[in-house]
């Protein structure tokens, strides 16, 4: 299996999950957001044998945010860590997320979220439709 724990993970595991430059990621203006995204990828696309996409933490500070986008034969699960911020499906009304929340955004939906309060931690899952 494959156990990725920090950075002695990606030292130990290096051959199954690779180095840590290249699961670290920072977008600016993602999706037409503000400021940046950090994100940090736990698996890479290639290692999942089954139909995830994508697996990752994302941090965003207060003013970051992540553009209004939509999700076509695939769901996105948000879960939040740590942080407060606000998320818009189909970019309606904004609705307050917070630690122990949990979003699913389905196919065919759009959404957009951003950080309000503290460095917004969450951890995002994205599964394709069978
Ligand atoms: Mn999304």
């Amino acid at each position: 299996f494959v156990f990725v724990k920090q950075k002695t993970a990606y030292e130990m595991l290096r051959s199954l999950v690779g180095s840590e430059m290249c699961i670290r990621d920072r977008r600016k203006r993602m999706r037409g957001g503000t400021g940046s995204v950090r994100i940090r990828h736990f698996f890479r696309k290639e290692e999942l044998a089954c139909p995830l996409r994508l697996v990752a933490e994302l941090r965003l500070s207060p003013g970051d945010s992540i553009g209004l986008h939509p999700h076509h034969g695939e769901e996105e699960i948000f879960i939040v860590v740590a942080g407060k911020g606000e998320i818009s499906e189909d970019g309606i009304a904004w609705e307050p997320i917070g630690p122990g929340d949990a979003t699913l955004t389905p196919s065919g939906r759009s959404h957009t979220v951003r950080g309000t309060e503290g460095e917004l931690v969450m951890i995002a899952v994205i599964g394709a439709c069978a």
